[in-house]
């Protein structure tokens, strides 16, 4: 009786160790590296329909521009909370809305997460974030008074609820990773100002920031896909093309540096706080799109299956910076 008790309890454990076994532990007994990870997990494409369809409602006219305060971006907020939900994506600390004040205006960011799968790893975090504000309503053109901000900065969002669908599908971070889509962008980074100190100020150790902005016309006559900027400040251009085997995800170009666009973005406050990799990949060259900052950035400038092409291409390193080695700064910019 004792005997079979005991091989009862045995059974029992047994059976509650196998629910409890995720995909996690099944990878993390058959592969090693980050490298054999790629291997065994498959990445889900993106749809350039949902990449649309998240950009057409955030650049509509309804939501008049997306200006800081007003009714617009608060409806943006609330579909780019809804979306998390969807997805699943969990809330950071409790609640999507990290509310911050622009003079007397009230202003949030909307920020989900996926906590790390490894015990130790997964008190680093890695951010993943683009602007969702825009400028608002502007002096008319024929008309037309609704600067929308279909590419600027609507894809970057898109792109960033696309790759929290791919991760969450995915199942497998060793590392925690913040998505995080900031208001206020376009009155001075204020949105990622706020995040990246109140994550300092409660002692979260983000590794890396990685950052989207104007993803959606395709680069002219380039070799890559997208440009990184702050580019020779990290290895985060290497690793990326390393772990991507079908294409060169990323480049440098030199207009980025000359204006210098790596201090213009909400990757930069994460650089500044924490001292790590943190920077932005885009895809207007200077000459691939005339609309920024006019009323003509419109959803029908926008291209969804670059923009789709933008995040398959990413996804390989995004895998290998929330789960390989951490990423390194070469120099400080
Ligand atoms: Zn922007």
């Amino acid at each position: 009786m004792k005997r079979i008790i005991s091989l009862l309890i045995l059974t029992i454990i047994i059976v509650a160790c196998g629910t409890k076994r995720t995909k996690v532990d099944q990878l993390e007994k058959t592969v090693a590296t980050a490298q054999q990870i790629k291997k065994e997990i498959e990445i889900p494409k993106s749809s350039a329909v949902q990449l649309a369809a998240d950009v057409s409602f955030l650049a509509s006219d309804e939501l008049k521009g997306r200006d800081t305060g007003s009714k617009g971006i608060a409806r943006a907020a609330t579909y780019i909370q809804n979306r998390f939900i969807d997805l699943e994506i969990a809330p950071y600390q409790g609640d999507y809305m990290d509310n911050f004040n622009v003079r007397d205006t009230d202003a949030f960011n909307v920020v989900g997460m996926i906590p790390g799968t490894d015990g130790d790893l997964k008190n680093e975090i890695v951010v993943i974030g683009a602007h969702y504000d825009h400028i608002g309503i502007m002096k008319a053109v024929a008309g037309d008074s609704i600067a929308n901000g279909a590419n600027d900065n609507a894809t970057g969002t898109a792109a960033v609820m696309a790759i929290a669908d791919h991760l969450k599908k995915i199942d497998f971070n060793r590392r925690t990773v913040v998505f995080a889509l900031f208001s206020a962008e376009e009155k001075g980074l204020l949105g990622s100002k706020h995040l990246a100190k109140r994550m300092k100020d409660s002692g979260e150790n983000v590794v890396a920031m990685i950052n989207f902005e104007m993803i959606g016309t395709p680069m002219v006559d380039r070799p890559y896909l997208a440009y990184l900027t702050g580019h020779d400040g990290s290895n985060m251009a290497n690793v990326f093309n390393k772990a991507n085997d079908q294409l060169i995800v990323t480049g440098k170009l030199d207009q980025a540096a000359q204006f210098g666009l790596f201090k213009r973005s909400d990757n930069y406050p994460f650089f500044t706080k924490f001292k790590v990799p943190a920077q932005t990949f885009c895809t207007f060259d200077f000459t691939n799109f005339d609309h920024y900052h006019k009323v003509g950035d419109e959803m029908s400038e926008v291209n969804s299956q670059h923009m789709a092409q933008v995040v398959d291409a990413v996804m390989p390193g995004v895998l290998e910076v929330v789960n390989g080695n951490r990423l390194k700064l070469v120099s400080n910019e």
